[in-house]
């Protein structure tokens, strides 16, 4: 699958990359994980001091799929509400859902970044969500009380008091606290060579299919003819999952981001506040270790990369007037100096997944599709890590197809 085009920027921020070897031999592990992006990174992570013997292989090198056109914001407030996930899931499920967003956002800056040698530039950011328009200010107002009486740390901010944080105004926003920015690229390096230097063996460059599933375990052919014979398997290949099990509550559609130049003074957007809003599809933005902006949004309902990709440059020259809006005083002062595209999946009913199927069994699908894809890695890879280990957690089964919620 042609997962993004374009120039990226996460790459760049990366000079010396850790490399890993090719497959060259038929092996033998309790678990092999396949795909070195963000989610088969948390999961190598997650089981690298479980005592078994891990495999973790990509067919590209690790982060060189989505994770590399990742936008880097880590938010506990997802693309599907609070309001709407309690209309949509009961109000128990989706605020235990939020706060475990929540929590696998505090976990990363407590336990796992301190933990890394590849330092992944994480920052904790408050986020300021806006009402798009006159019409979208009760959806802001929702959502400040679902948020407020579900416990969160979140201030409502009337018209002229935004402009405390951004130079523009809308009628309705809200700030949330706890959110972050990361470089996704360098995190998951970060993970797998902490997950190497843990002994799992990390291979490249070395495409797998699944031959075999069932009772006994699982056996992966992988590229040259070798055979990988494992207890369990964990996919972590992003959208291309798809391309080994389809999920029917897969949608997968296109997005685009720009990087600018480095800007001298940013003292106009206070405390780097991560922007968002309440049309779909929205503008979102950030900004990097290096003062740059990256803005992002403009989602086309297309799958077809051709078609994705015709779109870039107007796409990239339409989120510099974003930016140049928002920001007037850098009219005329910012170039996209990286741009991209990328296909980007989401769920139907919103929620990430781990996928289960009868036809192949011992295998975990994880499809933490979505804009918080780090987030969902974060904790999905720890349920089924959890899960491999034997241990059950109530969460597991919301995350199942049958989004059974049981709590403890
Ligand atoms: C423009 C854009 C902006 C985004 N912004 C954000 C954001 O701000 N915050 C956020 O949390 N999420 C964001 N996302 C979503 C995020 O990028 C994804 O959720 C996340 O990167 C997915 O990680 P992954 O590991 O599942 O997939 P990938 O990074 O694609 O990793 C899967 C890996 O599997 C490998 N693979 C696939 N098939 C095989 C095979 N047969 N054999 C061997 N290897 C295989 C691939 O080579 C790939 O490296 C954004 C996405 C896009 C496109």
């Amino acid at each position: 699958m042609d997962l993004k085009s374009g120039n990226l920027y996460w790459p760049d921020t990366l000079k010396e990359k850790p490399s890993y070897p090719i497959v060259e031999e038929n092996m033998e592990c309790d678990v092999v994980i396949i795909g070195a992006g963000v989610s088969g990174a948390c999961t190598a992570y997650e089981l690298k001091d479980s005592g078994l013997d891990i495999i973790l292989i990509d067919k590209r090198t690790v982060a060189a799929g989505s994770s590399s056109a990742n936008t880097g914001l880590l938010q506990f407030s997802n693309d599907q509400l609070l309001h709407e996930a309690i209309r949509a899931f009961g109000k128990t499920a989706a605020v235990d859902h939020y706060w475990r967003c929540f929590n696998a956002i505090s976990r990363l800056r407590d336990e796992i970044v301190p933990s890394l040698s590849i330092d992944p530039e994480l920052i904790m950011r408050e986020s300021l969500f806006f009402a798009s328009n006159e019409d979208e200010i009760e959806t802001v107002q929702e959502e400040y009380k679902a948020l407020k009486e579900a416990g969160f740390d979140v201030e409502y901010v009337e018209k002229d008091e935004m402009k405390k944080w951004v130079p523009f105004s809308r009628r309705a926003a809200i700030i949330t606290k706890g959110d972050a920015e990361v470089n996704p690229y360098k995190l998951t390096h970060g993970l797998v060579k902490a997950a190497s230097d843990a002994g799992v063996r990390i291979f490249e460059q070395t495409e797998v299919f699944l031959k075999k599933a069932d009772e006994d375990g699982v056996l992966i052919r992988a590229a040259g003819g070798y055979l990988i014979k494992a207890k369990k398997a964990i996919f972590a290949q992003g959208y291309e999952t798809q391309e080994t099990v389809k999920e029917k509550n897969t949608v997968i559609e296109s997005s685009y981001a720009i990087v600018t130049n480095s800007i001298d003074d940013l003292s106009f957007w206070k405390d780097n506040v991560m922007i968002w809003e309440s049309a779909r599809p929205y503008f979102y933005a950030r900004t990097t270790a290096d003062y740059r902006i990256v803005i992002g949004g403009l989602d086309e309902r297309t799958s077809n990369p051709d078609m994705r990709d015709q779109k870039m440059i107007a796409k990239r020259d339409e989120l510099i007037k974003e930016v140049e809006s928002w920001f007037p005083q850098l009219q005329g002062a910012i170039q996209a100096e990286y741009n991209w595209s990328g296909s980007f999946a989401h769920t139907h009913d919103g929620q990430p997944m781990i996928g289960q199927y009868g036809r192949v069994p011992n295998s975990y699908f994880l499809l933490g599709y979505g804009g918080n894809g780090i987030v969902y890695s974060l904790f999905l890879s720890k349920l089924v890590a959890r899960h491999i280990m034997g241990k059950k957690d109530p969460a597991f089964s919301f995350y199942s197809k049958e989004r059974v919620y049981e709590p403890e």
